[in-house]
This record gives structure tokens, C-alpha cells and sequence, in this order.
């Protein structure tokens, strides 16, 4: 999911349009945050991004994360509805170039094969490749929505993220001291009805195949959840890191109960800062006051190998200026025509979430 990428480059194309007019008119006003400003006092955190896809080394790009003090943590995916997506080892070998060209700015989550769920090999070869990059110092593992949205299994039913045959995977996890970052299931719009007004709305219309809403047969988004909530009560020992708000984007009250109930469990809000900022503020204010240790920033944000590096940094640069006015300054601004209020939270707070929960939930990120 890559609202964020969607929503910048919307803004970039409208360029003189009034949403971007609107953004840079309120940026501007002289007690206003400049994006400088914003990046500045980010990059006093050194903050961590634990969810981005990049599939490129540029030389630019670094300079952007060396003059941030930034960290990512770069996630691999298997998606065989996109052609780059299809095959695991080219992209590991291309994510240890990125990994070891960044002089310690980025770190691999690393992914294994589900679309061999049926064959006899699984999860043994599964297994076997994740120690592999284990090894050679992945410090995570992605399970990813096709696990409850796409996959069958050998007599035609969804497999769900609980499948015993991942049980010996999560084990292995657990014992090397990694930790699962689970993506299952999708914001509530994609059970429909169509939202247009929804912040991921965009990525459906790119991403048909995601919409599931009226589909025969398919689960409903809260077997898939349980399913994942079942992973945290098997396994009390791993660390799960519930990616784009633990799919709960709309629902923070569920996200409380799933925190009391497993401290094993925290989230990150790549893709997900815009449902976070339609939400009342006095709500998110609370919510990440009381669960300030289980919540990590992550932005989704992507780099494709055929991209523009000057102009993803500076989309990039826009999303970290805008996300910083959000939780640092009471400023307000525009977000999709509606007004957003800015949390101004306290500085020990957004040092958790920028930075030191990253370290706590993602054991392993490069030193630099
Ligand atoms: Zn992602």
C-alpha cells in the first residue's frame, strides 16, 4: 500500500493546484513550520522509518538519508500481481546492495515464499532461506495480505495467517530473536461499499485486485484479523509488529484491546497517517500517550527502480515535513480539503516513536 507515494505524487502533479496551493499557503504563514524547519528538528531524533520499499541505490537518495540522520527499514515483498514482486532472490540480492552501500542507514526485512504453501518443499525451504538472511543480517520477516486474501490452499480455501504449516516459521522467528511484521488484511474500504473520499481510495483504483468487497466466498476482514491475533496468543515470545495500524485504521479502541491483551504487539503507521489524522486529536493524543512504547513510525514510502530520484526525494521530504507538523507542532493544515490539527506532542514521546520503540520492537537495526 503506498497511500502516502499516491497522495504526493497527486500533489506534485497538481502542482498550482489549490491542495498544493493550500499546503505551501499555510506552510508559509510566518509562525508556520518550514519544511526545513520540520526536517531539522526530525533529524535531531535520528529517527527511524521502519516501513519503506526501495529498489534502487542512488547516490542522491543516500545524501537525503545522511542529511536526516535517517534509518529505514527496508520491507521485501512477494506480490504475483506485480511483475518486480514476483521473484524472492533477485529482490534479496538487490536489498543487500541497498543494505550494504548505506554505510548503516538501512537495515532488510526480509519475506519468504507463500505461493509455495502447497508444494511438499513448505515450510522447510521457507525456513532454510529466512536463516539464510538471518545470517547474513536480516532483522526481520514480513507476512503479507495475500496470506488471507489470495492464497489457497490444496482444496480451494483462503489460507489465514494462523495455517500450522507457518507455526515452524514464526518458531523460527521467535528463537533467532527477529521479529514478524504482519501486513494481513486491508483497510475496511475494500470490503466496500466504494469510497472515493477514503485516504486510500487511490490505491484501489490502481489496485483492483485488492477491492474484495462482494466477492463470493471471500473472509471477512475480521477472520483475518482473529487469524493474526491467534499468531500473538501461540507464540507469547514473538515480537509482532502490526504494519499500516495493524489494519485498524479506523479503529483505535480495537488497537487498545489488541495492546492489553498481547505485549507482544505494537504497530507501525506507514500508508495508514492520514485515516490517524481524520481521527478527533484529543483521541489520538490519548491513544499515543497511553501506548507510547508500542507504536513505531513507518511511512510506506517507496523508490522503484525506473523512478525519478529527485523527485521521490522530495516527495519523501514532503511526507516527513507533513507527518512532523502532525505529531510535533499545533499547527493546522490542509489535508484532502479537510483541516488537520497537529498533536504537538511531547518531546520524549516522539523520540519512542521516531526512533528508540524502532530499536526496542526491531532488534538489529544497523549501527551507524
Ligand atoms: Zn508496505
Amino acid at each position: 500500500m503506498r497511500p502516502s507515494r499516491a497522495l504526493f505524487s497527486f500533489l506534485v502533479l497538481m502542482a498550482g493546484g489549490t491542495l498544493l496551493a493550500g499546503f505551501k499557503i499555510s506552510a508559509a504563514e510566518s509562525q508556520s513550520t518550514t519544511e526545513d524547519q520540520a526536517l531539522k528538528s526530525l533529524s535531531a531524533l535520528r529517527p527511524i522509518d521502519v516501513h519503506v520499499h526501495v529498489f534502487k541505490t542512488d547516490p542522491a537518495f543516500q545524501a537525503m538519508l545522511e542529511k536526516l540522520n535517517l534509518k529505514l527499514i527496508n520491507i521485501l515483498v512477494m506480490d504475483d500481481t506485480l511483475s518486480y514482486r514476483k521473484e524472492l532472490q533477485p529482490q534479496v540480492d538487490d536489498a543487500w546492495k541497498l543494505v550494504h552501500s548505506s554505510k548503516g542507514h538501512v537495515s532488510l526485512c526480509t519475506t519468504f515464499d507463500p505461493y509455495k504453501f502447497n508444494g511438499s518443499t513448505f515450510p522447510k525451504e521457507a525456513i532454510q532461506q529466512i536463516e539464510r538472511d538471518f545470517k547474513d543480517g536480516t532483522i526481520a520477516v514480513k507476512i503479507w495480505k495475500n496470506i488471507g486474501m489470495e492464497i489457497k490452499d490444496a482444496k480451494g480455501n483462503y489460507i489465514m495467517p494462523d495455517d500450522p504449516k507457518f507455526g515452524p516459521i514464526y518458531a523460527t522467528i521467535q528463537k533467532r530473536g527477529r521479529t514478524l511484521m504482519s501486513h494481513v488484511a486491508e483497510p475496511d474500504v475494500a470490503w466496500g461499499p466504494p469510497d472515493p473520499s477514503d485516504p486510500v481510495w487511490s490505491y484501489y483504483k490502481e489496485n483492483p485486485q485488492w477491492l474484495v468487497g462482494g466477492k463470493e466466498g471471500f473472509p471477512a476482514k475480521s477472520t483475518i484479523l482473529e487469524a493474526r491475533d491467534h499468531i500473538l496468543q501461540q507464540n507469547p515470545k514473538l515480537r509482532m509488529v502490526g504494519v499500516h495500524l495493524g489494519s485498524m485504521e479506523k479503529d483505535l479502541d480495537g488497537i487498545a484491546s489488541r495492546f492489553d491483551r498481547y505485549p507482544n504487539f505494537a504497530i507501525d503507521t506507514a500508508a495508514r497517517m492520514e485515516y490517524l489524522m481524520l481521527i478527533p486529536p484529543e483521541k489520538v493524543t490519548a491513544f499515543l500517550l497511553r501506548y507510547q512504547d508500542r507504536v513505531l513510525y513507518g511511512t510506506d514510502l517507496d523508490m522503484t527502480a525506473d523512478a525519478n530520484v529527485d523527485e521521490t526525494v522530495k516527495s519523501w521530504l514532503e511526507t516527513y515535513a507533513r507527518d512532523w507538523r502532525y505529531f510535533a507542532t499545533d499547527e493546522t493544515f490542509e489535508l484532502n480539503g479537510k483541516k488537520v490539527q497537529g498533536l504537538k506532542l511531547p518531546n520524549p514521546v516522539l523520540r519512542k516513536i521516531y526512533h528508540s520503540n524502532a530499536l526496542h520492537w526491531m532488534a538489529g537495526i544497523a549501527a551507524n
